[in-house]
């Protein structure tokens, strides 16, 4: 494996799990970390969530359910239905085996243990070989503060709201007072290529480059830093991606998110559809590679990977 580079991949859910699926099949464990959100944790029915490391770990696991977007295939909704008895928070449903996993996390953390502890045992017991690594072990929270003053979680905004209130401005709570994950920094330290997955940037991604002393680290990066573009054609796959950025005040676009992303890549992997852009991008000062992004089969997530790792920006 020593002709393989050795990356770091930042990834949130569903967007950064399709790459990193990809990523996994062609790279061997010990040349890939990948680095989960961890801002959309919260502690709801008694049940200490993760939604993006789980997404992550399910979708590795063959398990995932991918109509969703969340929680395991061919789940029943059994607990679910009886939570609703006991909780206020039922808005946020759990299938049966996802279940599971949300008790047994809990049950790990409340015996002591750290959320990466916690992730390993939970992904070696779904048979998952990479190392899956939260961002941090400490409690960084994302907070969405809406136009009518309000301030939201990110379960209450995504999940109890539906991505439907106007957003002002995002902040991530504790972020000044908390250490990034030591496996984190050592992944970086030694990776030869940085992978920004196509997650939400602001919601996934944000998160883990503006923990404390990440975009120093990421800009003296000593190897090839890439991200691919989560909107394609002014629009994101999924969820709330684009209406953000339009609330904070941009035009939807891959140009938007390469501008969030200025100074910490150094090549940014834009759709067919998107070619217009490719000279204003070019401008922030980073390549620009025009690519099928659009991730639909394994195959999809294994050309894109590949077509990334064949990146050589030295
Ligand atoms: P969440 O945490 O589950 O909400 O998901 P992420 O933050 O990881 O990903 C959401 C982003 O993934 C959205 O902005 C989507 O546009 C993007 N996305 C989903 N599928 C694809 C795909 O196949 N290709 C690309 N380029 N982006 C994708
Ligand atoms: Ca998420």
């Amino acid at each position: 494996m020593k002709d393989q580079p050795k990356v770091t991949a930042l990834a949130g859910g569903v967007g950064g799990a399709k790459l990193v699926l990809g990523l996994s099949r062609l790279l061997h464990k010990d040349n890939l970390n990948i680095i989960v959100n961890t801002g959309d944790d919260d502690r709801l029915n008694g049940l200490q969530v993760s939604p993006d490391i789980d997404t992550i770990t399910y979708t590795l696991a063959g398990v995932a359910n991918d109509e969703t977007g969340w929680g395991i295939k061919s789940d029943t909704f059994n607990g679910a239905s009886h939570l609703k008895l006991f909780y206020e928070e039922s808005w946020f449903t759990f299938g049966d085996k996802d279940l599971a996993t949300n008790i047994k996390r809990t049950d790990l953390l409340n015996s002591g243990l750290s959320l990466t502890q916690t992730t390993d045992i939970i992904s070696k017991s779904l048979r998952v070989l990479s190392k899956i690594i939260p961002m941090s072990d400490s409690s960084i929270r994302t907070v969405l503060k809406t136009k009518t003053g309000g301030e939201l979680s990110f379960q209450e905004y995504f999940v109890k709201y539906q991505s439907l209130p106007e957003i002002v401005d995002i902040w991530y709570k504790n972020i000044e007072i908390s250490t990034p994950n030591n496996k984190f920094i050592n992944a970086l330290d030694n990776s030869d290529m940085l992978i920004i997955t196509p997650s939400n940037p602001f919601l996934s991604i944000g998160p883990i480059i503006n923990m404390k002393g990440i975009m120093e680290k990421i800009k003296r990066f000593k190897g090839t830093r890439i991200a691919v573009s989560p909107i394609i054609g002014g629009k994101a796959l999924k969820g709330p991606a684009g209406k953000i950025i339009k609330e904070l005040g941009e035009n939807p676009s891959c140009y938007a998110v390469a501008k969030y992303y200025k100074e910490l890549i150094d090549v940014f992997i834009i759709d067919e559809v998107d070619y217009k852009y490719a000279s204003l991008i070019h401008d922030l000062g980073m390549k620009v590679v025009i690519a099928p992004i659009i991730m639909r089969s394994l195959l999809d997530k294994i050309t894109l990977a590949k077509n990334i790792l064949c990146i050589n920006n030295h």
